[in-house]
């Protein structure tokens, strides 16, 4: 740490979640910095440290309340240690939390996180602990990433957050409650925030939002203009054209299927830097829980729109999100996930079993599917998901694939890639370049989670 930061009031930040909490702490952190911070990489000597939570499943939520407790015993050797609780289970418990855990210094809500530090200056103060209001009409305040900070060089890869919350009220979902109605940023606010990240070395952009097919719905995204008249497919076109300035790569998540339109389908076709890959959660295999899940499509319409992507762009990876033991899920709705499973042959997915949340319409529901039950679909489902995974990784050998170079996890070695249908490629050796670089590899060897290739022109980075 730079010799500078000795007498800083130092900063954790623990994040939980999904990658908009990584992005929403990166926002925090950059706050921070900017008013005097430094960041500490250890919990005990940190002079705060923030958990930003989840509360997608109960199982997210228990994981903050065990770690509160921690922190609590670690107050005795350092007393001065401020907490603050920010994300979905600070939105959604509020008051509660400190009630519970009076140590909490801060509990901040998903639309306040810009004003983490005077809402922090006003809790040591003897101000409100609790700061979480939830508007409806909401303006995401214009934010460029600061580099000038003594923060780390930003990756090769990013992700920028282009909206905020959720209008689709699925059954079983928590988003629209703790991260509000669906608001979408600014275009202008987004293409600067990617110029900048492009400036200052970062070669893949991905762009995030609950349900990024509906950017621009609820509000204009233009100033001065009206609302729908510029598009999620108009905003993947302007951050692509900064591939001039260098960006190599754009992917974006997560996409409602109700919500693919045919124009969006095409971008695949169109935009050279978009990555032929796509989440495409569908939740369930059969039409009468996606109804009650309230997912407006049904799985004809959902097979449709694979073919139509197929037609468009036949290299694409497709991935999934699937929902387990939904209240009243038969044996029979089950089998009809299983049979999907297979027709779609996904490239892989994410698998849950059903938690019900507070204040979700699906938590009142009856016929809740018993646990051992839930258990034993998810271990059939991610079974037949690992099998299927291998067979199409397998595809993929004696193919020659461009892969953008990256670290290994825990060093910094470059003995690892991800081709654009984003597979990690681990190579036989370190490679000597940067993390970013773009080089050829020939796949030689596939296992169910990755791939294994040989750089076939060592030194020609692209
Ligand atoms: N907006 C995305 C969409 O519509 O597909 C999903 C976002 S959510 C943060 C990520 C995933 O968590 C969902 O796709 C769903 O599979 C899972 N999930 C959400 N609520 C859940 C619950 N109550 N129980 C189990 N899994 C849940
Ligand atoms: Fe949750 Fe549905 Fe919104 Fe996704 S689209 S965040 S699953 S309510």
């Amino acid at each position: 740490m730079n010799t500078n930061n000795q007498h800083k009031p130092t900063f954790f930040i623990k994040t939980f979640g999904c990658q908009m909490n990584e992005r929403d702490s990166e926002i925090m952190a950059q706050l921070l910095r900017e008013a005097g911070y430094a960041e500490s990489f250890t919990v005990n000597e940190a002079s705060l440290i923030i958990l930003n939570t989840c509360s997608i499943r109960a199982k997210a939520e228990q994981k903050v309340m065990s770690l509160l407790g921690y922190l609590r015993k670690n107050l005795k050797k350092n007393p001065n240690q401020k907490i603050c609780v920010a994300g979905c289970v600070a939105q959604q418990e509020g008051i509660e939390i400190i009630k519970k855990m009076p140590h909490v210094t801060l509990v901040i809500g998903t639309q306040n996180i810009y004003q983490l530090v005077p809402a922090l200056h006003y809790a040591t103060q003897g101000g409100s602990r609790v700061l979480t209001s939830l508007q409806d009409k909401y303006d995401i305040p214009r934010f460029l990433p600061n580099f000038s900070l003594d923060s780390p060089a930003p990756p090769f890869r990013k992700f920028i957050t282009i909206m905020q919350g959720c209008n689709n009220f699925c059954s079983y979902c928590v988003v629209p409650h703790t991260r509000g109605r669906e608001v979408s940023r600014l275009a202008a606010d987004i293409v600067d925030e990617a110029r900048v990240l492009v400036e200052n070395g970062v070669k893949e952009i991905t762009l995030l939002g609950q349900n990024v097919n509906s950017y621009g719905k609820t509000n204009s995204v233009v100033e001065g203009g009206v609302r729908g008249e510029y598009g999620f497919p108009r905003l993947l076109t302007d951050v692509a054209a900064l591939a001039e300035k260098g960006l190599r790569r754009l992917r974006f998540t997560t996409s409602n299927p109700k919500d693919l339109t045919d124009e969006l389908i095409a971008c695949f076709g169109e935009i050279d830097i978009l990555c032929p890959q796509l989440h495409l959660p569908v939740q369930a295999g059969s039409d009468s829980v996606l109804k009650k899940m309230n997912r407006k499509y049904s799985i004809a319409g959902y097979l449709d729109l694979v073919d139509k992507l197929h037609k468009v762009c036949p290299s694409i990876a497709l991935t999934t999100d699937i929902i387990v033991g939904f209240p009243g899920e038969s044996d029979a709705d089950f089998e009809q996930t299983m049979t999907l499973l297979d027709t779609v042959r996904y490239h892989g997915s994410f698998s849950f079993k059903y938690s019900p949340r507070p204040g979700t319409k699906a938590a009142k529901f009856p016929d809740a599917v018993p646990e051992e039950v839930k258990s034993a679909r998810l271990t059939r489902f991610q079974q037949r998901q690992d099998e299927i995974s291998l067979e199409r990784n397998q595809e993929y050998i004696g193919s020659r694939q461009k892969i953008m170079l990256e670290p290994e996890i825990g060093n910094s070695l470059l003995s690892r890639g991800r081709t654009e249908s984003n597979h990690i490629v681990h190579l036989q050796e370190p490679i000597d370049g940067s993390p970013g670089d773009i080089l050829t590899a020939e796949i030689i060897h596939a296992g169910q989670h990755s791939l294994q290739g040989k750089i076939e022109t060592q030194g020609a980075v692209l």
